[in-house]
């Protein structure tokens, strides 16, 4: 599978002046491919290629694959939308390959190209990060963030091999509680909702002011949230992978197409549902478990939090609120969230005909096109 590897760039003074510099030209390039693509109507690598290959090696003095590299970032932004002409950041991040940069694990380097040749330049990470460098394959994109440079690099690495197993831990996902496990463990949104409440006034503050540094404000904000959230996910996905594997379990989840129908929320918290990262934390699931080894089933989840875990019984009345599961045959009393958790996990444990796939890893799953 694959994962990203993070590591930070110890520049000399001159080599960041240089690796700036690089970043600007090949952004200018970006820029000038870009223009004669919108110009020309041409979109296809094969054709941009064709057209501004070499003015771009005689107009900005890049090497054949730097070239290469900037012709394919115009290409990819204007497969994402052909309707405006697209303009390129003066430092946005730019894809390196191998003929263009070369990892040196033992002496924590890189050989990097810049504008005026191959530079060395010292690396440091973290353990975990260093770890999956030894399975650094293809592409690595430098970039430029609060004024110190990164690189993001593609590793492969090997999963464990799946566990056979023979029960599920069932995780019930929600809006006040993140995630209910079949155990009764509750990781709750309370804290959470908070900050999101405070970002939201913020937001419709701002957005009422509309002006230039308020729509900066706003930007930074979002960004924050979201980092916040996604945390939040991994914190949660990382310890129920851990619990499952622990126990010798695999991890039942829902079928997240049938969250939004499902869930009926208040007005007031509906925003909190859609904004929610549930695509993120099913991605940061999928790969953890992978990486572990663990089967993770995704289930049709109508009716688990209608039906009796104790008796079978499925009714709407047994759920006379958001928190309370009460049987309406046989008077069992549970948690609501808990209740459906179990009866998750207990759908995967039977399989077939409830189980109707295993997640997979893709990215191109969004929060958007998910909800
Ligand atoms: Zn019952």
């Amino acid at each position: 599978m694959k994962l990203t590897a993070v590591v930070k760039l110890l520049p000399t003074e001159q080599q960041r002046d240089l690796l700036l510099k690089t970043l600007q030209r090949a952004n200018a390039a970006c820029d000038f491919a870009s223009a004669s693509a919108w110009e020309a109507k041409q979109f296809s690598q094969a054709g941009l290629h064709k057209l501004t290959y070499y003015p771009i090696r005689e107009r900005c003095q890049l090497s054949a694959q730097m070239a290469v590299r900037c012709i394919g970032k115009v290409v990819d932004a204007y497969k994402r939308d052909k309707r405006t002409q697209r303009a390129f950041k003066p430092h946005g991040a730019i894809a390196y390959d191998s003929r263009i940069l070369k990892w040196s694990l033992e002496t924590q380097e890189v050989s990097i190209w810049t504008l005026a040749g191959r530079e060395r330049i010292a690396f440091v990470c973290g353990a975990y990060h260093h770890q999956l460098l030894n399975g650094q394959r293809g592409e690595t994109d430098l970039v430029y963030r609060k004024g110190k440079f990164f690189l993001y690099t593609t590793c492969e690495v090997e999963a464990d091999s799946p566990m056979e197993v023979e029960d599920f831990l069932g995780v019930d996902l929600g809006v006040r509680n993140i995630a209910t496990d079949s155990d009764g463990e509750i990781h709750s949104a309370s804290h959470l909702l908070n900050v999101r409440h405070r970002y939201s006034r913020l937001r419709r503050k701002l957005q009422k002011k509309g002006t230039k540094s308020a729509k900066r404000l706003l930007k930074k904000r979002s960004l924050r949230e979201s980092r916040f959230a996604k945390d939040v996910n991994h914190q949660i996905s990382k310890h129920l992978v851990q619990k499952a594997q622990d126990s010798g379990r695999g991890i039942a989840l829902e079928d997240l197409t049938h969250i939004r129908t499902r869930v009926t929320v208040q007005r007031r918290r509906r925003d909190d549902l859609h904004s929610w990262a549930f695509a993120d934390l099913r991605v940061k699931f999928a790969y953890k478990a992978e990486r572990a080894g663990i089967p993770v089933e995704c289930i049709d989840a109508r009716y688990t939090s209608q039906q009796c875990s104790c008796c079978g019984h499925t009714a709407r009345s047994n759920r006379p609120n958001q928190s309370t599961f009460r049987c309406q045959s046989c008077g069992f009393v549970s948690h609501a969230d808990w209740n459906a958790a179990v009866n998750i996990g207990r759908r995967a444990a039977v399989s077939p005909p409830y189980a109707v796939c295993v997640l997979g890893l893709n990215p191109a799953t969004t929060a958007s096109s998910r909800l």
